[in-house]
C-alpha cells in the first residue's frame, strides 16, 4: 500500500499548492489563539471517534470537528447536522482526494483500523491536509515509511493518537525518568489486558496486523521508552537495543486464529534499563511500574482515558487534575504545532519506532524466545 488508488497526481500537486497557500507552512500565529480554530475531519465513525474524539472537539479551542469521512454517507449526514457543519464536508473513502478544494479542513484524523492507516494517511497527505493518525500507525514498518515519505513530500505534518503524553501523570513519568529524583529508572514492568470474546477486525490479521500487542501491548512500549529515557532530547527514536518475547498458549483457538492472544515481553535498553510486560486478550489488567535506586512509582490503572492512578516511594506526586479529555489536549496541542511550525511531541517518527519494536517482538516469539535487536 504505497499509494492511494484514490489520489492523482494532479491532487498530489494541487495539495501542495494547498499545503503552502491557504494552510500557511509554516503558519504564522499572532498572540494567543488565533481566530479561527483549525478544522478536522474524522476519518472512520466507529466508536473511538463517536465515544472520545467527537466529544474532545466540543472542548478544543485550537480545532473543531469541521467534516467527516466515513462508508456511510447518511451516517456522515447526521454527523454534519449534529456538529454543525456543511453537507459538503462529508466525504467517503473513494472521494477524500476532494478534500484538496475545501479549504475548511486543515487536518484529518485517520479513526479506521490499522490496515487502512497507509491508505488513508496518504490520501490526507496528498489532498495537502495534516494528519493525526490513530495507534499503531500501520501493520508494518515499510508502511509506517510509505506514509512518513508522503507526509515529508506534500510538507503535512503528521502526528500519531498517543494521548497519553499530555495526560498528567504521564508527563510526571516523563518528568522523573528525566530529572532522576528516583535515580534512573532501570527495573520496568507493567501489563495490559482485556477480554474480547467475538470475532472482530482486532482479531483478524489483515485488519489488525497482530493482536493485543499490536492494541494495547503498545502502550506499554510506550510507558517503557518514557520511563527508561534520561534524556529525552531524541525521544521519538529512542528505543531498546533487544527484545525477548514468547505468545501465550491460546486458550480461544477458535478466537484468536491468526493473531496472538496474549505476550509477554522485555525490553533491554542501553543505558542498563530493562523490563517485563505483557498484554492479552483473554485477561484483565492495567499496570505500570518503574524503579530506580532511590524510588519507585506505579500506575494503576496505568492507560485508560480517565481515572488514571499514580503512586510512589514518595507519597502522590503534586500533578494538575486530571484533564476533562485527554484527547482534546492532543488534539489542540497537534493544532498549535501546525499553527507554529514546530514537530508535534508524538510525530509519525515515533509511530514508526513502535512499529519498529513491535516487529522484533513478533520476530523474537516466532523465534521461541530468542534475543532479536531493535534498529530503529
Ligand atoms: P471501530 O471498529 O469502532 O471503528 C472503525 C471504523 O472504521 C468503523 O466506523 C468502520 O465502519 C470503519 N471502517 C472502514 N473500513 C473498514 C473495514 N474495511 N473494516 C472494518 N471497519 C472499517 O474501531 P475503533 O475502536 O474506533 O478503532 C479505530 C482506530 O482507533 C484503531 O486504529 C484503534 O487502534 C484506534 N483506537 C485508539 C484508541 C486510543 O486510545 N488512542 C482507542 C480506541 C481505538
Amino acid at each position: 500500500m504505497h499509494h492511494s488508488p484514490l489520489a492523482t497526481r494532479r491532487s498530489f500537486l494541487g495539495g501542495l499548492a494547498a499545503g503552502a497557500a491557504t494552510l500557511g507552512w509554516p503558519a504564522r500565529g499572532t498572540a494567543g489563539e488565533p481566530e479561527r480554530p483549525l478544522g478536522v475531519a474524522l476519518c472512520g465513525l466507529g466508536n473511538y471517534s463517536r465515544g472520545q474524539l467527537a466529544p474532545a472537539l466540543r472542548l478544543t479551542r485550537a480545532c473543531a470537528l469541521r467534516g467527516v469521512i466515513t462508508g456511510n454517507r447518511d451516517k456522515g449526514l447526521a454527523w454534519a447536522r449534529e456538529f454543525g457543519f456543511p453537507e459538503r464536508n462529508v466525504y467517503s473513502y473513494a472521494t477524500m482526494a476532494r478534500l484538496v478544494d475545501n479549504p475548511d479542513i486543515d487536518i484529518v484524523y485517520v479513526v479506521t483500523p490499522n490496515a487502512l492507516h497507509p491508505e488513508h494517511v496518504i490520501a490526507a497527505a496528498w489532498a495537502g491536509k495534516h494528519v493525526i493518525c490513530e495507534k499503531p500507525m500501520a501493520n508494518t514498518v515499510a508502511d509506517c515509511n510509505a506514509m512518513l515519505a508522503a507526509c515529508r513530500a506534500a510538507r503535512v505534518r503528521l502526528s500519531i493518537g498517543y494521548r497519553l503524553h499530555f495526560e498528567p501523570h504521564h508527563r510526571e513519568l516523563r518528568r522523573l525518568a528525566r530529572e532522576g529524583d528516583f535515580g534512573p529508572l532501570r527495573r520496568l514492568s507493567g501489563g495490559l489486558a482485556f477480554t474480547i470474546n467475538r470475532r472482530v477486525w482486532r482479531v483478524e490479521k489483515a485488519l489488525a496486523g497482530g493482536g493485543p500487542l499490536m492494541d494495547i501491548g503498545i502502550y506499554c512500549v510506550q510507558a517503557a521508552c518514557l520511563a527508561a529515557d534520561t534524556d529525552g532530547a531524541a525521544h521519538a527514536t529512542f528505543a531498546p537495543v533487544a527484545v525477548r518475547a514468547r505468545e501465550h498458549p491460546k486458550r480461544r483457538a477458535d478466537l484468536f486464529r491468526d493473531v496472538e492472544e496474549g505476550i509477554t515481553w522485555s525490553m533491554e535498553f542501553a543505558n542498563g534499563a530493562a523490563g517485563e510486560f505483557s498484554t492479552s486478550y483473554n485477561g484483565g489488567e492495567d499496570r505500570f511500574r518503574a524503579e530506580g535506586e532511590r524510588g519507585w512509582l506505579e500506575f494503576a490503572p496505568a492507560f485508560p482515558y480517565g481515572g488514571i492512578q499514580l503512586r510512589t516511594s514518595a507519597g502522590a506526586p503534586r500533578v494538575g487534575a486530571a484533564p476533562e479529555s485527554q484527547q482534546a489536549l492532543q488534539m489542540d496541542d497537534f493544532a498549535r504545532c501546525v499553527r507554529e511550525g514546530r514537530e508535534s511531541p508524538v510525530p509519525g517518527e515515533m509511530g514508526r519506532r513502535d512499529m519498529v519494536i513491535l516487529e522484533a517482538i513478533y520476530r523474537s516469539a516466532a523465534a521461541g524466545g530468542a534475543r532479536v535487536e531493535v534498529k530503529v
